[in-house]
């Protein structure tokens, strides 16, 4: 049965034939349209439970005979909201009082601009580790500004397959920037880098939420929203006070983040919708996961399901080294273009979404972001196995 308006894989004879065995870990309820297993790497999965809660509340929005996208930003049901978010955000991060979070939009990417803009001290360099593509960009923005930017790490040598251990943070440095989960090449800090004194500053976009984090050596965190928290259009910011004193008098008022603290994310008008969604999100993390360790642990599950094949695989191949490898975003290829493709396009035929890789790198990805549901993972993984089997 196929749900009216619901963008559907084309279908084939072929497809009719492999679809059903890989269907069971989809979650069905006859008011929902058919779901297939989604691993795109961003905008992404979202819990179904949040799905399903905005589209019943999306015509009346707790009885205010309105929809999230026509109320005030001013209005107290929208404070509720917004203020809600940010009480979730402080009990799950555990975060102390002179800790902030702030909705910024511009994503990630602005973030990268914002941070050196804001947060360099006069004179005083600015420390990143280049460990892929977005810490790329955000060393750029820093450059671009003529900010005096040391790369005192890089793993390009390696295609940025792995993470550096080797690093010496100068003291005199304004900050030290890295990405906590490199989204493209499939890489994660388990264990952050010492900034020793120095505050830490970094984009966890793809990782935010996922576990636990002790905030304390951390001047600013920040994280696009469409990959584990919620809809594209903001991104979440957690700053420091101390961070806070930082910033020049002399920006645009929009770029400051002393804009957003004094106005509480509502200077001008936020991106409502996105806002509401995270922190329906939010809520399913607290209450239906349990906080971030029981997340984190679901997360580990999932991760260890797919490496655990590709480590006993003769056709698939993981790009991270192990070592480095993120729980967020699985990378790995086929030996063969030929078969690669094969293998993308029978992954579609039978539900499983979004695993082509990056265009920059190619091959094959599976983000398993904290929506991805263990019984999707299982069916990747069964689909993985027989489709080796069939291979090889
Ligand atoms: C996706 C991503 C970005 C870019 O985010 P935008 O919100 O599109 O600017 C930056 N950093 C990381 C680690 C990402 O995964």
């Amino acid at each position: 049965m196929k749900a009216k308006g619901v963008q559907r894989t084309p279908t084939t004879d072929n497809s009719q034939r492999t679809t059903s065995g890989f269907k069971e870990g989809l979650e069905r309820d006859s008011t929902v349209e058919e779901r297939v297993h989604n691993f795109n790497a961003g905008p992404a999965a979202l819990p179904l439970p949040v799905l399903k809660e905005v589209k019943e509340n999306f015509l009346d929005l707790h009885g205010s005979g309105m929809s999230i996208t026509e109320i005030s930003h001013r209005s107290s049901l929208f404070e509720e909201i917004i203020n809600d978010a940010f009480d979730m955000t402080r009990r799950l991060l555990q975060l102390s009082d002179d800790y902030h979070v702030l909705f910024i939009q511009g994503g990630a990417s602005l973030q990268f601009c914002m941070v050196p803009m804001n947060l360099c001290l006069p004179g005083r360099p600015v420390d990143y580790i280049n460990t892929g593509i977005w810490s790329t960009r955000a060393i750029k923005e820093a450059q671009i500004q003529g900010k005096d930017v040391r790369i005192i790490a890089t793993s390009e040598d390696g295609g940025f397959t792995y993470l550096p251990t080797d690093y010496t943070v100068d003291r005199q440095a304004s900050y030290v920037h890295f990405t906590s989960n490199n989204t493209i090449m499939g890489t994660q800090w388990r264990q952050f880098p010492d900034g020793e004194g120095v505050p830490l500053i970094s984009d966890m976009s793809s990782d935010f939420m996922s576990r636990p984090v002790d905030v304390k050596p951390f001047g600013l965190i920040y994280a696009g929203a469409q990959k584990n928290l919620g809809p594209a259009g903001v991104a979440m910011v957690i700053i420091r006070e101390d961070m806070l004193r930082r910033v020049p008098d002399n920006l645009p008022t929009m770029l400051k983040y002393t804009t957003a603290r004094d106005n509480r994310s509502l200077f001008n008008t936020p991106p409502t919708f996105a806002i509401y969604v995270i922190g329906l999100v939010l809520r399913w993390l607290e209450e239906t996961i349990g906080g971030l360790k029981e997340m984190e642990r679901i997360n580990e599950e999932k991760a260890s399901l797919v490496y655990e094949v590709i480590d006993k695989s003769e056709v698939y191949q993981g790009v991270a080294e192990r070592r480095s490898r993120s729980m967020m975003n699985v990378t790995f290829r086929l030996p063969d273009d030929e078969l690669e493709q094969r293998f993308l396009a029978e992954a579609i035929e039978n539900g499983f979404h979004g695993l082509k890789g990056h265009r920059a790198i190619g091959g094959c990805r599976a983000s398993l972001y904290n929506a991805v549901t263990i019984e999707s993972v299982k069916s990747l993984t069964a689909f993985m196995r027989e489709f080796e089997e069939r291979s090889i």
